[in-house]
């Protein structure tokens, strides 16, 4: 089950988990739209993996007890503001990649 960060890692933009500027990759590093798209270049500092928006998970109660009420968002602040020349460098052989291909 996802996580549902609080913030972005670079910025420390709020993300609640309604927020459709959430971005994850596949380890759910969590960062803001603006972020992935204009620090990171479509590359997970961490990883190096692509980012997708991150789903909604349902307010209400629809069915099962599958909802936020039920399984609420982390509250667990994770900052860890890029550097960007080095995430520049690290980037550079990356981010010409699909991310289907990394
Ligand atoms: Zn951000
Ligand atoms: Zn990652």
């Amino acid at each position: 089950m996802l996580e549902l960060r609080p913030t972005c890692e670079n910025c420390g933009k709020a993300l609640p988990p309604d927020a459709s500027e959430a971005r994850i990759c596949s380890y759910e590093c969590t960062f803001c739209a603006a972020c992935v798209d204009e620090v990171l270049d479509n590359v997970c500092p961490n990883c190096g993996g692509g980012f997708v928006p991150r789903p909604i998970r349902p307010a209400t109660n629809w069915n099962g007890d599958n909802f936020l009420g039920n399984d609420p968002a982390s509250t667990t602040v994770r900052h860890r503001p890029v550097d960007r020349a080095a995430h520049a460098r690290f980037a550079a052989p990356i981010k010409g990649i699909p991310p289907e291909k990394r």
